[in-house]
This record gives structure tokens, C-alpha cells and sequence, in this order.
């Protein structure tokens, strides 16, 4: 049995950059035409110079096996957030610019510079600019309050933005309740995406025996009512949901740490594990939709045309990546890539 996915898109990927883009890039081009790069480097993607730099870097990284013919992907860029962009600034750099992500401060990995306090008029010169130039605002959607509830508390500001900009296409990415999923259809312009570790694990699997260090991340996985929600959004193919991983790669010694990084690394086994997931509950169908079509239709993208086949065979997922851990290692999933 196989399945064929026309141009599968990852729509929120960390590539990271140095020795760790180098054996991250080429993974997520074997399975995927294109994906939104997140831009927390140190120091963050706030300049075209910056920007038009870290894709070059991108692109050698993927082609560096030079014995391999080139392959279609297309590094979908992505600016940090600052409240005080210009639409000058962004009109010249609208062409290589697909979103602009914004962190509140101190949320996640390097976003200490980050935003505080969601006041409107501080943060209306960009997003008004954004607005206007049709520029897509990708956000980590959560407060700095109790770690379960910071998303949830969240949506109020979702819910603001979404009203103060009604024009301005709104992300929330890597949505884990079902308080956000039922933001989606209170706005028109509010969508979402969801990871592949989030429609697998809860706080059980992370927490509830051994301490399981790889799948730490943020948002934290939830209850199982919540991703009992996510997964219906996904295996429906929500149309205003998109697949992105928030495949976050740390080296093993970040992650089996006293202060352990969040983040889990599934660029390597996500199209196997979302076919394993969809075949199981019958939803194959829905598999292209949820992975490039509605992605395309959100973000008004035609990514590079891309086959991948997927076949019903086990993949012996590897014990790690040069010093990075994937998620589902040593174990074995039920559908592989040909
Ligand atoms: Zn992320």
C-alpha cells in the first residue's frame, strides 16, 4: 500500500544555523517542498540583510550533498517580530518575506527580545503595515502564567488582535487546547496549525513516568481531552488548520540536562507518523489536505511541485542524527518513505 503526497509543507520549522542547519536542512528537504522558517537565531531575523543571508545559508545546507541533484524546496522566510517596522522597510522586503513571527518575551527558546504587554497602539505600526502589504502574523500564543494554562489565557489577545486588525491573516501556531481551536471559528482571519508531537503525546507521556526529556517542549502537551480536539481538527482537515512541526532540534546534551531545553526534533519521522496516524483512524484522504493544500490556500503559496511517496512498510526510526534525538527513536513506525 502507498500513498502520494503532492508538495507537503512544513509551516512552522527551526532550522537553527552553523553545524546544527547543516544536518537539520537536508532531513526536512527529503520529505517536504517548502516551509516557514522560524527567525529566534542569535541575534533574531530582523533586517532584509539578515534574512536574505540566513535563506543563502539555507539553501547551501540543503544542496551541501553535492553527488544528489538539487531538490525542490523553498525556505518560505520569516522576520522577528519588532513593534516598530516601518511599511517602507517591509514593502522592500515583501518579496522574500512570507510571515513575521512574533514571541512574546522570554516564552521559548531565544526570545528574550520578545514582546511585552500586548498594548494595540504600541503595536500597530507594524501590524498595520503588515495589514496593508498582506503579510500573514505568525504568533507563540501563550502568557507567562501557570505552565497548563498560559496558552488557554492566551486567546483573549488572539481574540484582540483578530479584532483590531480584521484584515491581518492571524497564525496561532502550534495550537494545543481546545480553547484555541474554538478561537478559529469566532474569526474569519485566525487560523491555525498543529504539531505531529502534540496529536501523539500528553503531559503523561512527558511527565506521568520517567522523565522523558525529548518530549519537553512549549507549549507543553496538554490533556487528553485537548488532543483528543486536535487530532478531529487534523484528521477532518480543519480548512483553517495547516500542519507545521516546531521540529526543534538541540544537541543530546541540551536535552538530557538539569535545565533541559524544550523542543522536540521530528523533522525526520513526521510524514511516516502522520501517515500512521491517519491510516489508523481511516483518514489517508485527508492526509494532503492537512500537509500542503490548506497551507497553500491560507498563505497564498504555490510551493515547488514535489512527489513523495509513502509506503506502508516499517521505518526503524534511528537512535539519533549526529548528536540530535528524534522523537520516536529506536522505535519503529508502520509507514517509511520510498
Ligand atoms: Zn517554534
Amino acid at each position: 500500500m502507498t500513498l502520494t503526497l503532492n508538495s507537503p509543507l512544513d509551516m512552522h520549522l527551526h532550522l537553527r544555523d552553523d553545524d546544527m542547519l547543516q544536518n537539520v536542512a537536508p532531513l526536512s528537504a527529503q520529505s517536504f517542498a517548502g516551509a516557514i522558517i522560524m527567525p529566534n537565531l542569535v541575534p533574531p531575523i530582523t533586517t532584509k540583510e539578515a534574512l536574505l543571508s540566513y535563506k543563502d545559508r539555507i539553501t547551501k545546507a540543503i544542496n551541501s550533498n553535492s553527488s544528489q541533484k538539487t531538490t525542490p524546496f523553498s525556505p518560505y522566510m520569516t522576520l522577528f517580530f519588532k513593534p516598530n517596522y516601518t511599511k517602507e522597510f517591509l514593502q522592500d522586503i515583501r518579496d522574500d518575506l512570507t510571515a513575521i513571527k512574533l514571541y512574546p518575551a522570554g516564552i521559548t527558546t531565544n526570545s528574550e527580545g520578545g514582546v511585552s504587554g500586548f498594548d494595540i497602539d504600541e503595536l500597530s505600526p507594524t501590524l498595520s503595515a503588515m495589514s496593508e502589504l498582506e503579510i500573514p502574523l505568525c504568533i507563540h500564543g501563550e502568557t507567562n502564567g501557570f505552565v497548563m494554562d498560559r496558552e488557554a489565557e492566551f486567546v483573549p489577545i488572539y481574540e484582540k488582535l483578530a479584532s483590531a486588525f480584521p484584515d491581518l491573516k492571524i497564525i496561532m501556531e502550534h495550537i494545543t487546547t481546545k480553547e484555541s481551536l474554538k478561537a478559529l471559528d469566532r474569526f474569519d482571519n485566525l487560523y491555525a496549525t498543529i504539531t505531529l508531537h502534540h496529536l501523539y503525546i500528553t503531559l503523561d507521556d512527558v511527565v506521568g513516568g520517567m522523565l522523558k526529556p525529548h518530549l519537553f517542549c512549549k507549549p507543553i502537551a496538554k490533556r487528553p481531552k485537548d488532543r483528543a480536539v486536535l487530532l478531529d481538527a487534523a484528521l477532518n482537515a480543519h480548512p483553517k488548520v495547516m500542519f507545521g512541526s516546531d521540529s526543534a532540534p538541540h544537541p543530546r546534551h541540551s536535552k538530557e540536562a538539569p535545565g533541559c531545553a524544550a523542543g522536540v526534533f521530528t523533522a525526520p519521522v513526521i510524514l511516516p507518523a502522520l501517515a500512521q496516524l491517519f491510516d489508523k483512524y481511516n483518514r489517508l484522504d485527508n492526509l494532503q489536505a492537512f500537509v500542503s493544500d490548506n497551507a497553500c490556500n491560507i498563505y497564498n503559496i504555490t510551493p515547488p511541485s514535489k512527489k513523495i511517496i509513502l509506503e506502508k512498510k516499517q521505518f526503524k526510526v534511528p537512535q539519533e542524527y549526529n548528536g540530535v534525538v528524534p522523537m520516536f527513536a529506536g522505535e519503529s513506525l508502520g509507514w517509511s518513505i520510498s
